[in-house]
């Protein structure tokens, strides 16, 4: 476990970057509405509203979020229409939103998540754990979540060759698009969603920047491959992994939670 971060519990209902306003107000808590039955029922309405059998997941989860957050600062979200809480859902930082998620998800069902049973790296035998969800580590950024990267080769953008670019932490409206479903499955379309999001100034060229396909076919692969990393590096947030020993030779391991599908808020024991 690294000493220096620490734990959610600790950290408690703050964002792990914050979330600025169109006036350039930071907005760095966040409360939750109580899990009652008339959230159960709003949270119900929303998903049977937004969704289709194909949806991102993004929009899965927004569409909970949207009824269970009860402020983000002091944004009141009761105070906006449906429309409008979902589109200041879309622009926070995706590490934010799924911070608050881990929080909505423990409100909701408690903080214990049963592990898919997994074999021990050391003595190979089966093990069966259920990790608390608290104890989870949350990297918290200070000022503007970007970077200025220069690159070697670069790319061609607005018809001059550029080297110089700012990449940003993703927002939300990553997991939301479209196209996310089918990224989960191609690499290059992963690639290019996280270089449209991610790169948000180009050297010299209008602001802000927006990469096509045409643009990216500019670029070598390693630089591509060194953005995509850079990109999803810069942005913090809950370090959804949970540590424990085996039962069996006390052997410490580190198993990655993985929050991407409905069963997250499934999975917990009583
Ligand atoms: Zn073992």
């Amino acid at each position: 476990m690294s000493n220096a971060l620490p734990t959610l519990a600790d950290f408690g209902k703050r964002l792990p970057i914050g979330y600025v306003d169109e006036a350039g107000v930071r907005h760095d808590k966040f409360e939750l509405r109580d899990w009652d039955w008339d959230l159960e029922e709003r949270i119900g309405a929303a998903l049977e509203g937004a969704e289709g059998a194909d949806a991102p997941f993004g929009r899965y989860i927004s569409g909970i979020m949207s009824e269970a957050v009860k402020s983000v600062g002091t944004i009141d979200l009761d105070a906006l229409k449906p429309a409008q809480r979902l589109g200041l859902l879309s622009r926070m930082y995706y590490s934010d939103m799924l911070y608050m998620y881990v929080w909505v998800r423990i409100e909701g069902l408690g903080h214990s998540l049963k592990l898919e049973p997994f074999k021990c790296k050391k003595c190979k035998r089966m093990i069966d754990f259920v990790g608390d969800l608290r104890q989870m580590e949350v990297q918290a950024v200070e000022g503007d979540p970007t970077k200025e990267i220069v690159l070697e080769h670069g790319l061609t953008y607005a018809d001059k060759p550029r080297k110089k670019v700012k990449v940003a932490t993703l927002r939300w409206s990553f997991f939301e698009a479209p196209e996310f479903e089918q990224a989960m499955r191609n690499p290059a379309t992963m690639y290019l969603l996280t270089l449209q999001g991610g790169v948000v100034e180009v050297d010299g060229a209008p602001k802000p920047a927006y990469l096509t396909r045409e643009h990216v076919k500019t670029m070598k692969r390693p630089e591509i491959v060194r953005l995509v990393r850079e990109i999803n590096n810069i942005g913090g947030g809950p370090v959804m992994s949970i540590e424990g020993a085996c039962p069996h030779c006390k052997t410490g391991f580190e198993e990655s939670i993985d929050w991407s599908y409905a069963d997250f808020f499934g999975r917990s024991v009583p």
